[in-house]
């Protein structure tokens, strides 16, 4: 597969090392900074998928580059998703591609499944409390991190005493606080903890480098080429 890369940082560079080892080739590597390489220089059009990891301003008028050449497009960057009923719009109405995870770490993506499992449970149990909390490198632009509003989200649509969650400082008995901290080079932490007068009960990832994130974009860029419209991890990995 030829893959285009949006974006040269730390994912960037992960993900091509990754993709290579898969046989894949990278046509094209978009970064005003890195590179200074762009959509008009002849090599994006090569590409059968792009695979995009930039900031959250920039991201969506990439996406928008991506579907004027009509390539499918794989993003995990975090902080936009104010966009998301545009993109699905461009899916369903255009017969766009477009991939988006969170978090494609197959280990995140268990702890998802199992943060709706154990929500599912605890939903009945109000001697418990819960609250979140996330760790990541100090130059991460948004908090809480992508991964724990998709944790958040899937805990508020299981547990009816939680109405809406809020960074770091809850007002409500009713708020989900999400703690995010930010120090040296982590990767990512998310924790979801109940507690009660007697006991804790916690769920938690940690990843040990961005390895995992990077194998987990190429994946998706496979199967990207491969199936049409709107998709994310759960059509991928179906558990
Ligand atoms: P990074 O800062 O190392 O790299 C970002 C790169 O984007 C930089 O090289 C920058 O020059 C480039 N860039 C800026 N504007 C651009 C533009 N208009 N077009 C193309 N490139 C541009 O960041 P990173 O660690 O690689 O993370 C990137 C994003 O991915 C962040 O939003 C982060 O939260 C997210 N992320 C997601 C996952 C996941 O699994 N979904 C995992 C890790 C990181």
């Amino acid at each position: 597969m030829k893959i285009a890369l949006i974006g040269y940082g730390k994912m960037g560079k992960e993900i091509e090392k990754i993709a290579q080892s898969r046989g894949h080739e990278i046509v094209s590597r978009i970064d005003p900074v890195a590179t200074g390489e762009d959509f008009g220089d002849g090599n994006f059009e090569k590409a059968d998928v792009a695979i995009e990891f930039t900031i959250p301003k920039v991201a969506f008028s990439n996406y928008q580059k991506c579907f004027e050449y009509n390539k499918p497009v794989v993003s995990g960057t975090t902080g936009w998703l104010d966009k998301l009923p545009e993109i699905k719009k461009a899916c369903e109405q255009e017969g766009q591609t477009f991939f988006y995870a969170s978090n494609f770490s197959v280990g995140v993506n268990i702890l998802f499944e199992l943060n709706r499992h154990l929500a599912k449970i605890m939903n009945d149990l109000d001697d418990y409390d819960v609250e979140m909390t996330e760790v990541h490198h100090t130059q991460k632009l948004d908090a809480p991190s992508g991964t724990a509003i998709t944790l958040a989200e899937d805990l508020l649509e299981k547990i009816d005493r939680k109405k809406e969650w809020k960074l770091d400082k809850g007002e409500k008995e009713s708020d989900l606080v999400i703690k995010a901290e930010r120090e040296g080079d982590v990767p990512g932490i998310h924790t979801v903890k109940y507690e009660s007068e007697v006991d804790e009960i916690t769920i938690h990832h940690s990843a040990k480098s961005r390895q995992g994130f990077a194998l987990g974009a190429v994946l998706a860029a496979e199967f990207a080429a491969k199936n049409k419209g709107f998709l994310g991890m759960r059509d991928m990995l179906k558990f």
